[in-house]
């Protein structure tokens, strides 16, 4: 027995609606999207669709929420793990893991696998330390096969992500691998008040809360951010018991999120 599936499956309800301000990624995702809708179409044609893609950008982007949405809109199975988990207990049991999760996926095809930093298992082999090295290249090299392994029927679209694109070992890039590379980047001000849109579409906005204003004002947040920033507003006017979110609770909750994030930085050091 293989014990506890570690990795997650499930139907994603997330959409494109969801993703804000990443106009041009989603733009490129859209051929997978109709690749998983209609996989016979596209055999049919003959037109080859990427096997592999990578999403690559700094935390809280959106990378697992673009991945989750293009499993939403073609409404497939998708199958998450994070690359660290294939390796965090027993040798030999990370490649296990891989071989396991591709033959899941394949049986609930189409459907996507998404594996997030892959960077750890995906460093240029050789460069480790010794120690659980063997273990990081047995299952890099297991990951390596299955994405050779596929036969074009099976129809399965693997996306990963990584903020270390630089650090991949370069074989992972090649053709029939992760050799479709799509950017995220931090959001601009219009990307941030559209970020914002979607984090506050279910709260009573007060007249003054002026997204437009939030948004220029915080140069620098990402994704993940903005929305802790719009739960945080909410949270305190639910405190105050105001029956609507107003500016002055952005305001407040603005130097939560960023005295938060100058911990993380302090303790990360
Ligand atoms: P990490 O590298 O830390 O895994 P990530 O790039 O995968 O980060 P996500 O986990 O997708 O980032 O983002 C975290 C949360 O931030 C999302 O669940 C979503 O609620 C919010 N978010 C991030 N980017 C966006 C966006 N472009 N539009 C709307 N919400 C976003």
């Amino acid at each position: 027995k293989s014990g506890a599936r570690l990795y997650l499956q499930q139907r994603s309800h997330v959409t494109f609606k969801d993703v804000a301000g990443l106009d041009e990624v989603k733009e490129e995702l859209l051929e997978i999207v109709e690749y998983l809708r209609n996989p016979k179409k596209f055999a049919k044609i003959g037109g080859k669709v990427p096997r592999g893609v990578l999403l690559v950008g700094p935390p809280g982007t959106g990378k697992t929420l673009v991945a989750r949405a293009v499993a939403g809109e073609a409404g497939v199975a998708f199958f998450s793990i994070s690359a660290s988990q294939f390796i965090e207990m027993f040798v030999g049991v990370g490649a296990s893991r891989v071989r396991d999760l591709f033959n899941t996926a394949k049986k609930s095809a189409p459907s996507i696998i998404f594996i997030d930093e892959l960077d750890a298992v995906g460093r240029s082999r050789g460069t480790g330390l010794g120690g659980g090295n063997d273990e990081r290249e047995q299952t890099l090299n297991q990951l390596l096969s299955e994405m050779d392994g596929f036969e074009s029927h099976e129809e399965v679209i693997v996306m990963s992500a990584t903020n270390r694109p630089d650090v991949l070992d370069t074989a992972l890039l090649r053709p029939g691998r992760f050799d479709r590379q799509v950017v995220l980047g931090r959001p601009d001000w219009r990307a941030r008040e559209a970020i914002l849109e979607v984090h506050t579409r279910r709260m009573p906005l007060a007249e003054d809360a002026d997204l437009r204003v939030i948004a220029r004002a915080t140069p620098g947040m990402c994704g993940a951010d903005l929305e802790n920033l719009a739960n945080e507003a909410a949270l305190l006017a639910a405190r105050e018991d105001a029956e609507q979110v107003a500016m002055i609770h952005f305001e407040k909750a603005k130097d939560r999120v960023l005295l938060g994030a100058e911990r993380k930085l302090v303790l990360t050091d």
